[in-house]
């Protein structure tokens, strides 16, 4: 039994005395009491809520080796922080030590990993808090608890004798935006309680705090905050290329059964503008579907499907009908037929089922990854985009409402060719290009490609069908399968229809 208990007990029994013998009246003292209670169970749970209330020595555990595709983030990072680790040094020469370090970049691309690695890297003890636990709707909390938080990070270092602790506070955007942006005050108290702490600490403090931030919005946070002596290293945290992408694949797949067809490789070139975390999501799901099946190894086609469920959501329930599944074919069929024509070999696979938003889609082998595009490869994007409907009206007659996302695309990219430059309106000044002469060049662009697609696909009319149909039995089309069908119906005006096109 606690004192407290102990209390509350003795309490309870001396009121039921008093009331008893009729010295105090009842029922007010009761009120009290039971508003009492009300407060105490009130307060004790916000304590619980706030950061202090679970404090935990974290060891992170997690080293460099750990974060692929980052090489120079990392090395960044580990430059920066070897001023922790050769501190002696660094205050003999009189260096101004590195407090803050802002890790900038999209989600899931490991900056929180990098955060953890750097406290294993410098033996420090490691905190993490997000921005929105700091926001609160009392003034004067969210300060309080940036203090709190410091507070912990010297206490914690001390107890587990580390001469350094490393703050990690995520969404830094959320207290950290520009001061005075805000209706209420409390954000600014928030932000400035953090300027305050940090420009407390000084190289002779012992254990020393590195506050390390990461946010996805750097355009967004109050300047104060990236001035010397605060947050002055920036480092930025990108998606990765095809290299890094293989490399979080090894990483990722390090502990799991692979069956021998599987190729990382391919995998990694095929997802291109994956987060780190989306891969890890891609080699879970793979190995779900293993479970699923009740396979002991995860097959190529199962990170295949793996891929598409991360890319597109799962798939849906609902079943369209046996009309509109043809329909969807056809255009897949459309779609892929072009992509064949001008990228032989890109064809990854065609799908019908729906997943997400999409009733069917193709999926194209990025050929690497790439940043500047050609005028002639823009146009081939645009074909394909504008493939599916095309197949449609030569198969139908008509188009349906399942190519807004192709045309929006297809826009985008003739949008981009004006701006560019690539059009017949040569250079422009996108600033004072009147939008109504964009509008026309762009339906001139789109005009024009519609016509030249519709071209490559004429010749396939009478096919497109026999092949819908084999889509719709088998809900999914292998690339090389595909190849062999379209390499199958070669007659003669048919090779000399590819030969023109891939020239
Ligand atoms: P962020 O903080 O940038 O949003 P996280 O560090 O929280 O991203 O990443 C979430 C998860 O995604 C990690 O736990 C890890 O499994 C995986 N991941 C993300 N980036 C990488 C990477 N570069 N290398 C290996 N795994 C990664
Ligand atoms: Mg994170
Ligand atoms: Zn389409």
């Amino acid at each position: 039994m606690t004192m407290r208990e102990w209390l509350i007990g003795t309490g309870i029994a001396v009121v039921a005395f008093l009331g008893m013998l009729h010295v105090i009246q009842i029922i007010p003292v009761l009120f009290l009491a039971g508003l009492g209670a009300m407060l105490w169970v009130v307060l004790d749970r916000r304590n619980a809520q706030s950061p202090a209330g679970r404090d935990v020595a974290v060891r992170p555990n997690v080293s460099f080796d750990e974060i692929g595709g980052q090489e120079s983030a990392k090395r960044e990072l580990m430059e920066a922080l070897d001023f922790l680790r050769y501190r002696d040094r660094i205050a003999q020469l009189g260096i101004r030590p590195i407090k803050g370090i802002l890790l900038t970049g999209p989600p899931g691309t490991g900056k929180t990993l990098m955060a953890k690695a750097a406290a294993t890297y410098t033996d420090s003890v490691f905190l993490s808090a997000s921005g929105s636990e700091f926001v609160e709707m009392y003034v004067g909390v969210g300060a309080s608890r940036v203090r709190d938080l410091f507070r912990r990070a010297r206490a914690l270092a001390k107890r587990e004798n580390k001469d350094s602790a490393i703050i990690f506070l995520d969404e830094i955007d959320v207290v950290g935006g520009r001061r005075g942006q805000h209706s209420h005050q409390e954000y600014d108290q928030t932000l400035n309680q953090l300027l305050t702490e940090m420009d407390g600490m000084n190289t002779s403090q012992h254990p020393f705090v590195l506050v390390m931030a990461a946010t996805n919005r750097p355009d967004m946070l109050d300047p104060a905050l990236l001035r010397p002596g605060r947050f002055d290293r920036q480092i930025r945290v990108d998606l990765p290329d095809k290299e890094g992408r293989l490399h979080i694949l090894r990483i990722q797949t390090k502990n799991k059964p692979l069956a021998p067809d599987v190729d990382l490789e391919h995998i990694a070139r095929e997802t291109f503008g994956f987060s780190g975390a989306q891969l890890e999501a891609v080699v879970n799901e793979a190995a779900i579907m293993a479970l699923r099946k009740g396979e002991s190894v995860i097959r190529q086609e199962m990170f295949r499907d793996a891929v598409d469920k991360v890319l597109m959501g799962e798939k849906t329930g609902r079943r369209p009908t046996d009309e509109e599944l043809e329909r969807v074919a056809v255009h897949e069929i459309g779609h892929a037929i072009v992509t064949e024509l001008l990228r032989p070999g890109a064809v990854s696979h065609i799908t019908i089922a729906p997943r997400g938003r999409a009733l069917g889609f193709v999926r194209q082998i990025p050929e690497d990854d790439q940043y500047l595009y050609t005028k002639d490869q823009l146009e081939q994007q645009i074909d394909i985009a504008l493939a599916g409907c095309l197949a449609e009206e030569l198969q139908y007659g008509n188009r349906s409402t399942g190519a807004q996302n192709d045309f929006q695309q297809a826009s985008q990219l003739a949008r981009t060719m004006v701006r560019c430059g690539l059009s017949r309106l040569g250079i422009v000044d996108e600033e004072h290009l009147p939008e109504r002469l964009l509008e026309r060049e762009v339906r001139f662009i789109l005009a024009e490609r519609e016509r030249a697609t519709r071209d490559l696909l004429r010749p396939y009319q009478g096919e497109i069908a026999r092949l819908a149909k084999q889509v719709v039995r088998e809900e999914s089309v292998d690339g090389a399968e595909f190849r062999q069908w379209l390499n199958g119906l070669a007659p003669a005006e048919l090779t000399s229809a590819m030969t023109t096109a891939s020239e």
